[in-house]
């Protein structure tokens, strides 16, 4: 029998987890997999650790009621019972929003439980779904151990101009400031930098993560410095249907002369703008550069405007770049959008070779460019594995 940490990424339709041998060091997955669809029509895929698919007789057989409250259990079961011989010691979690207070991953107690339910009107999309899963576990395995990781934690290092808005106190001092999110991605890709970088470790890094959800992260000694995200998850780069920073001003607009509703408003802000907004098409990168439409092309344009004008700001904070890393979904396989960012940041030092750009090649810059830009795939699940082991084994 294998001890294991199975860690789960809990969405409004979807469940993500990964199952990690329960040692020191740097874990490799055993298992990878997803159940899509929840509520609608639930699907699960897995990989081996391998990375191949599980045919199909090795797959999870979904239960009849497939919300979360049912599939965490025959997760849990299906795991137990897996052929390799899996005994599950611990589950970590991915938990969107730690508040100020959370700056390390932390072993879930009520005590805490409570004070993160007070932070869901901050992140009503993710909170309530990953709260949602812990107590799912807690009920089906009373006892296994469980540890929260925040997507918050990373940028705690930040000083307080990166953090505060221009608001009155009292709303600052109330919780209204930039929190930041992305910070597993950010920490696994800080974790990385010294094999990648040697020396270079240490200096000015701005690491975009852009996939779906996008941001970018301003690094300094391997610690956030500043982020385009911010009080929410809505603001900074374009993302999937996301708009990314916004006048204010529009939102009064919407509610004064266009008489939404707050529920409207945040619909639209979060599920119709962005690249869905802009192209009219799809949310998908992918799907917009394979088409031909005007709209697509726009949308992508601003997409890659709006990120290059995104990163020189964040280049103030660290006072200059010496290397830009590309990750998620976007950043790992999109040589369209990294060379249409870096070609409007060539007076900032950067310069791609664009052969190893089209190839999605580990370093992609060209010799003589002063900043390295290399393209480094994210992996938020071995951040919260390594975690889960080392709070749990003390
Ligand atoms: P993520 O949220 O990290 O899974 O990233 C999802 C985004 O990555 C979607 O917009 C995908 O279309 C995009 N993506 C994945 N593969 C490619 C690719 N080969 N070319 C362009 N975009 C891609």
């Amino acid at each position: 029998m294998t001890d294991a940490v199975l860690v789960l990424n809990a969405g409004s339709s979807s469940l993500k987890f990964a199952v990690y041998p329960d040692g020191d060091g740097d874990p490799a997955a055993l298992l990878r997999g997803k159940i899509a669809g929840i509520g609608t029509a639930p699907v699960f895929s897995g990989r081996d650790g391998a990375g191949h698919s599980l045919p199909s007789d090795a797959c999870m057989s979904l239960p009849h009621a497939a919300d979360h409250e049912a599939l965490i259990p025959a997760l849990l079961d299906w795991l137990n019972s897996h052929q390799g011989g899996l005994t599950i010691r611990a589950a970590g979690h991915r938990v969107v929003h730690g508040g100020r207070t959370q700056t390390d991953p932390a072993i879930v107690t009520d005590a805490l439980l409570s004070e993160l339910d007070t932070l869901v009107p901050l992140a009503p999309l993710h909170q309530p779904h990953n709260l949602a899963a812990i107590r799912c576990v807690a009920a089906s395995a009373p006892g296994l151990p469980q540890v929260a990781c925040f997507d918050t934690s990373f940028h705690r290092t930040q000083d307080k101009f990166a953090q505060l808005f221009a608001l009155p106190r009292a709303l600052t001092e109330e919780g209204v400031i930039r929190y930041g999110f992305h910070g597993l991605s950010y920490d696994y890709i800080a974790s990385t930098l010294r094999a990648h970088l040697g020396d270079r470790a240490d200096g000015r890094v701005i690491v975009a993560h852009l996939g779906n959800g996008a941001s970018m992260c301003a690094i300094k000694n391997r610690r956030s410095v500043a982020t385009s995200m911010g009080f929410t998850a809505l603001d900074g780069l374009m993302m999937g249907q996301r708009c990314g920073a916004l006048d204010a001003g529009v939102v009064l607009y919407l509610m004064d002369e266009k008489g939404m509703s707050a529920a409207e408003i945040s619909h639209l802000l979060y599920n119709e703008s962005g690249l869905l907004g802009v192209s009219g098409i799809s949310n998908d990168m992918a799907t917009l550069q394979a088409s031909s439409a005007p709209e697509a092309r726009d949308a992508i344009g601003l997409f890659c405007y709006r990120a290059a004008a995104e990163l020189a700001a964040l280049a103030v904070a660290i006072g200059g770049l010496d290397a830009l890393i590309f990750t998620a979904g976007i950043g790992e396989n999109s040589a369209l959008v990294r060379s249409l960012i870096c070609d409007r940041l060539e007076w900032m030092g950067i310069s791609l070779d664009d052969g190893a750009n089209a190839k999605n090649a580990k370093c992609i810059s060209a010799a003589s460019s002063p900043v390295d830009v290399l393209v480094i795939p994210t992996d938020e699940e071995v951040v919260i594995a390594r975690a889960t082991h080392g709070l749990i084994h003390g």
